[in-house]
């Protein structure tokens, strides 16, 4: 049965994945207990794409065998589209989703509601070892629009989910069952095109 290694090691994202590609008949999806851990990747790029690309393309050559990579984070209007790429190392390069909500609060506290737009986005990219998606991997992108909060609420999700409220919705994302976010999340929108593709395939 082909196999898509997952280039993640957060448990959040894992198991949105696994909800999200989990009924592609003919697909095994492995992660990096399976195979004996994943390389580490340096995350240099100034773009979600650029940093996915270039997940996707080392594992896949080290580990020789397909691989699904993310990248993704939070864009909020009001701090000129920070934490961005830098969402996961926010507040440090040893900080925990506790520290950055913490400096996210801090940042907003004087910004009115209305002006507390944001978005999550990710970028998806598909490599295999060699070939032309060894070259250029594909890529599949998606948003998720809402407002921040400054303060949390609800206990599913991971990241800023507790003080995420995505439009149209009453609620913060880590409110949402894990079902309900699969729906309506960054990561959901750009895994539906990610399976159109790979059922085309
Ligand atoms: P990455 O591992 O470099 O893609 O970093 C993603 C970071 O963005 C995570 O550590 C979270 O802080 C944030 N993030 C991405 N997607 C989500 C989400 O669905 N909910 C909450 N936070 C997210």
């Amino acid at each position: 049965m082909p196999k898509l290694l997952l280039a993640t090691g957060n448990p959040g994202k894992i198991r949105e994945f696994k909800q999200l590609f989990g009924d592609l008949p003919d697909l095994e999806i492995l992660t990096a207990d399976d195979v004996g851990g994943l390389p580490e990747v340096i995350e240099d790029g100034d773009t979600f794409e650029h940093n996915a690309c270039k997940k996707a393309r080392e594992i896949a050559a080290a580990k020789g065998m397909r691989v699904l990579s993310d990248d993704s984070g939070l864009e909020v209007d009001a701090l000129g589209g920070r934490p961005g790429v830098r969402s996961a190392r926010y507040a440090g390069v040893h900080c925990d989703d506790e520290d950055n909500n913490a400096l996210l609060v801090k940042e907003l506290r004087e910004v009115p509601e209305t002006e507390r737009t944001a978005r999550y986005r990710v970028v998806l990219a598909l490599a295999e070892p060699e070939g032309p998606l060894q070259q250029q991997p594909h890529t599949e992108d998606g948003v998720c629009e809402g407002h921040i909060e400054l303060t949390p609420r609800g206990d599913n999700g991971f990241g800023y989910d507790p003080y995420f409220r995505p439009e149209g919705h009453d609620c913060r994302m880590a409110e949402l069952s894990p079902e309900e976010k699969n729906r309506i999340s960054h990561r959901a929108v750009a895994a539906r095109k990610m399976r159109d593709y790979l059922a085309s395939r």
